[in-house]
Order: C-alpha cells, then structure tokens, then sequence
C-alpha cells in the first residue's frame, strides 16, 4: 500500500473516517469505534495503551484552543479586559471541547499512526 500523505491523514482524521480507506460509519456509536472497518476491514481492536495517544491529541487540541481563544480575547479587548468572559472561555474550552472532539481524536490519532508507520498496521 502507498503510504498515506500527511494532508491525507489528517484530512480522514478530522472528517472520523478510516485511516487506511477512508470509509466512513466506523463508529458503533458516538465515541465508540466498531472492531475494524465495515469498507477495508482495517482493525480498530489495539492493544493496551494504544489510545494513550488519541488522549494527548485531545490534551493538545483543548490546550491550543485553549490558548488562541484566550491570548486572542485579550489581545482583541485591550486595555479593558473582560475577565468573567475569559474565564468563560477557559471553562468552556477545557470542558467541553475534549469531550466534543473526543471520537475526532481517536481517528486523527489512527491516522497520525498509519501516516508515521506505514506497514506496521498490518497486525
Ligand atoms: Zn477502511
């Protein structure tokens, strides 16, 4: 198999599909991958520890929102600061985005892995 391009993987990533085929209907329900991919068959079943990654995906996604929507809400309201909004803005996004982006993250990471170790998906 060819390897898969960065833009590619992230791009099947982000849209929840199959790193390897990019098919879609992967998820048994929100959150929950089925065992391996109704279009390629490609396995989602990984040994422990696996997911670890798609935890740190999720981590650094919240954190750079996160960090934009604040530094960016100051910048944008200087010299009067809105403090209360701010604090708004960091209870919302460190709550609510990674429960919201959880099952992009677990894709985003399937394709980051299958980007970065081509052949080694072949369990
Ligand atoms: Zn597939």
């Amino acid at each position: 198999m060819a390897n898969l391009s960065l833009i590619t993987a992230v791009a099947r990533g982000l849209r929840k599909r199959c790193p390897r085929c990019g098919g879609k209907g992967i998820f048994r329900s929100w959150g929950q991958l089925k065992d391996a991919c109704p279009t390629c068959g490609y396995t989602f079943v990984r040994e422990e520890g696996y997911w670890v990654g798609a935890v740190i995906v999720n981590t650094a996604v919240a954190m750079v929102s996160f960090f934009v929507l604040f530094i960016g809400t100051i910048l944008l309201t200087l010299p009067d600061i809105p403090w209360a909004l701010l604090l708004g803005i960091a209870l919302g996004s460190m709550g609510l985005i990674p429960v919201v982006f959880y099952p992009t993250s677990k894709t985003l990471w399937m394709s980051l892995h299958v980007h970065f170790n081509p052949g080694a998906d072949t369990l």
